[in-house]
C-alpha cells in the first residue's frame, strides 16, 4: 500500500504547500512584473495551469531529468509540476518567471523553482487527515491474516508517527517501509505505453517510465498479492509492467484509488472502453477491494 492519498487525504497539505510557494513570491514585491499581490499571483498561476493542462504529461516530478509522475496526479505533485513548468518558462525567457528566480537566488539561496517547491513542502506543519475507511480495511485485513505493508516515499518516522496518532493498535498495524523512492528513476528508461490520444496529438499520448530500481527491489522482495496507490505513474505502472513480464502475478489485484484530485484523463484511461490497462481496477471506496 501507498501511504499519502491512501491512509490520508493530502488535499489540505497540497493547498498549504501552494500557499507557502505563493507567499514566498509575494514577499519579493515584484510590482514591475505585476506580481505584488496574492490575487495577481493566483490569477497568473491559474493561467499557467491552463497552459499546463494542454500538455499534462510533459511536466511533473522529475528524476534523472525525466518525468517520473505527471503534474496533476496528486496535490503534492501539482505543486512540484508547477515548479517544473516555471523552471521551463524561466529557461525559455519568460519575464515573470525570470524575475522571481533572480530573487530566489539572491535572497534565499534557492537555485530553481523546484527547490522552492521542496522548501514549501518542508514548511508543512499540518496534521495529516486520516482516511478512516482505510484504517478499518487495514485492521480487517490484518485480522484475517493478511500482511499489510506500506511502501512509501515518505519517511518511516513520519508514517509511524501518523499510525501512533491515529491509534493503529499493535495487532492491527501495517509494516512500514518508508523512503522507498518510488519516484526515483534509474539510468535506463523503460517506457510503458498507457494510452493513445484519440485526436492523434502525440503530446497527449500517455507514456510512463517504469525504470524505478528502488521500488522494483522492494516489490521483488515483498512479492505482494495486491498493490494499491493513488498516483498511477508512481505506484502502479511498475507493478503493471512486472505483471506483464510474468515476474509478479498480483493475483489479488492492482488497485487505483480514486480521489477528488484524480485527473479525469486517468479515470478515462483506466475505466474507458478502449483502456489499454485492463489489469488495473479503479476503486472509489474500500468496499471495492474485497478480501480474498
Ligand atoms: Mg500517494
Amino acid at each position: 500500500m501507498d501511504f499519502d492519498g491512501i491512509f490520508t487525504d493530502p488535499t489540505e497539505e497540497g493547498e498549504a504547500c501552494t500557499k507557502y510557494f505563493q507567499e514566498k513570491i509575494i514577499s519579493f514585491d515584484l510590482k514591475e512584473v505585476g506580481l505584488e499581490s496574492m490575487d495577481k499571483i493566483d490569477s497568473w498561476m491559474g493561467e499557467l495551469r491552463a497552459r499546463q493542462a494542454a500538455k499534462p504529461y510533459s511536466f511533473g516530478w522529475r528524476s534523472e531529468g525525466r518525468v517520473s509522475a505527471f503534474t496533476f496526479e496528486d496535490p503534492f505533485i501539482r505543486n512540484i509540476g508547477m515548479a517544473d513548468f516555471l523552471d521551463y518558462l524561466a529557461a525559455n525567457g519568460d519575464v515573470k518567471a525570470k524575475s522571481i528566480l533572480k530573487q530566489l537566488k539572491a535572497k534565499d539561496q534557492l537555485s530553481s523553482f523546484s527547490e522552492l517547491s521542496e522548501w514549501s513542502f518542508h514548511q508543512l506543519k499540518l496534521k495529516k487527515q486520516p482516511d478512516m475507511g482505510a484504517k478499518k480495511w487495514v485492521e480487517d485485513a490484518i485480522q484475517k491474516g493478511h500482511e499489510v505493508i506500506i511502501v512509501s516515499n515518505s519517511s518511516t518516522d513520519k508514517i509511524v508517527e501518523f499510525l501512533d496518532q491515529n491509534h493503529y493498535s499493535v495487532d492491527s498495524r501495517p509494516q512500514v517501509r518508508g523512503g522507498a523512492k518510488k519516484f526515483g528513476l534509474g539510468k535506463n528508461p523503460r517506457p510503458l505505453f498507457l494510452s493513445k490520444d484519440t485526436s492523434g496529438q502525440k503530446n497527449l499520448d500517455v507514456i510512463a517510465d517504469t525504470d524505478r530500481p528502488t521500488y522494483e527491489q522492494a516489490l521483488m522482495e515483498l512479492k505482494p498479492d495486491a498493490v494499491i496507490g493513488d498516483v498511477f505513474s508512481l505506484d502502479l505502472t511498475l507493478p503493471l509492467r512486472l505483471k506483464r513480464e510474468g515476474k509478479l502475478d498480483f493475483k489479488w489485484g492492482i488497485f487505483y484509488r480514486y480521489r477528488d484530485y484524480t485527473p479525469s484523463s486517468m479515470v478515462e484511461m483506466i475505466t474507458g472502453r478502449n483502456s489499454l490497462v485492463p489489469e488495473v481496477k479503479m476503486v472509489r471506496s474500500w468496499g471495492e477491494v474485497p478480501f480474498q
